[in-house]
């Protein structure tokens, strides 16, 4: 038998995710076919209590994406025109967004160079009369440094959001899971996540009851009972075959995490053994934490022209994210300049995100490593 030559290894393969769980897959999209019930019910109920079983919470609903998913927790949390939301400078664009889609403002804060995330130490500044919440990223699957940021938020009343759309399972200290610690988490189901469904879903989770119940009235127009608002919502509603799909994928997600850290694993050892952390610096997992890798960051030299010769040789990469929300132009408006968030933007500047997906093989692995002997030595 020849062993084909490895020419191409691509950011995420979801056909090689699907080829393994078809048989698992067909019966429940048929069910759902068959049952002709598309919106919320049975299904979606059913894996709302497993993923807030599997989150650590007591509540989860399922909302129409991960962007979705903040903006109910805004409005579920009573963010208005002209409040502040403290966030980071550097993630996607949907965690800045959604705070200025409730005409209220971002207020930015610079991160970690190590760990990408926000610098709880630079959070208090910011706060003023007007702020009313923060939001914490959970960002490429490890968790931000939660517990300074639940002190600020406490000592100066602050509700905590977490965007944990990267980062469902993800760990801080002592196994606290993402979408636990603060008063509401927010997920994404967006195909290139961990858990990613056959189109756009999300979810939030809570441990307030009260909070929960206002959820689930804005996901469906802050109709109770039916046809009566005492409050104006949205379409927040999750596709019935999105959660029967999903609900599938839950069955495998720890192995698939199992795999996305060995893959992580061999990468960090065969940078350091093949020199290549002369120019590479790979990512630092915080010890007791769990990440999840939904991405695995490089810090290069010469990025731009590293990108440019891997792309050459087929390989998958991107860059997460080349502007610093500082520096977008929807945002000129709030009085930032380039250079109010160095490190953000340096991490901006330096950093390259390679494949980590499950299913991706040494042999694949192998062809991304001696890439980057080509093109350093
Ligand atoms: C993907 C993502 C979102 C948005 O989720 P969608 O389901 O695509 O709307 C929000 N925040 C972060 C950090 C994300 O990675």
């Amino acid at each position: 038998m020849s062993v084909s030559k490895i020419d191409q290894v691509p950011l995420l393969d979801l056909k090689a995710q699907y080829s393994t769980i078809r048989e698992e897959i067909e019966p429940v999209v048929r069910e759902v076919m068959e049952s002709q019930y598309f919106i919320l019910g049975p299904k979606v109920k059913a894996f709302e209590e497993r993923v807030a079983e599997y989150c650590h919470t007591r509540y989860a609903l399922g909302v129409s994406s991960g962007t979705d998913a903040l903006i109910i927790a805004l409005m579920a949390l009573d963010i208005r025109p002209g409040d502040e939301v403290i966030t980071t400078a550097y993630s996607f664009f949907a965690t800045a967004g959604s705070i200025s889609r409730l005409n209220a403002t971002p207020v930015f804060v610079d991160i970690d160079p190590v760990t990408f995330n926000i610098d709880p130490a630079e959070i208090e500044s910011k706060i003023t009369s007007k702020t009313k919440a923060i939001i914490a990223v959970h960002l490429y699957g490890q968790s931000a440094d939660m517990d300074p940021i639940l002190q600020v938020a406490q000592k100066h009343r602050l509700k905590v959001i977490e965007d944990a759309a990267q980062a469902i399972g993800t760990e801080y200290t002592n196994g606290r899971r993402a979408g636990s610690m603060g008063d509401i988490g927010c997920f994404s189901f967006f195909p290139s996540k961990n858990l990613g469904g056959f189109g756009d879903g999300g979810m939030v989770t809570t441990s307030d009851a009260a909070l929960y119940e206002k959820l689930t009235f804005l996901r469906n127009h802050g109709a109770h009972p039916k046809y009566y608002h005492k409050m104006i919502g949205g379409n927040f509603r999750l596709d019935a075959l999105q959660a029967a799909v999903l609900d599938v994928k839950l069955n495998h997600l720890d192995d698939w995490t199992a795999g996305r850290q060995k893959n992580a694993a061999y990468y960090n050892e065969q940078i350091a053994a093949r020199g290549l952390d002369k120019w590479i610096r790979t990512p630092h997992a915080v010890d007791g934490y769990r990440h999840i890798y939904n991405q695995y960051i490089l810090r290069c030299e010469r990025r731009d022209d590293l990108l440019q010769f891997i792309k050459d040789r087929n390989i998958g990469s991107e860059i997460y994210y080349p502007v610093t929300f500082n520096n977008q132009e929807c945002f000129a408006d709030l009085g930032y300049k380039n250079g109010d968030f160095p490190k953000a933007e340096q991490a901006a500047a330096e950093t390259l995100a390679i494949p980590i997906y499950p299913e991706l093989t040494r042999a694949q692995q192998d062809y991304v490593l001696d890439a980057f002997e080509a093109f350093y030595k």
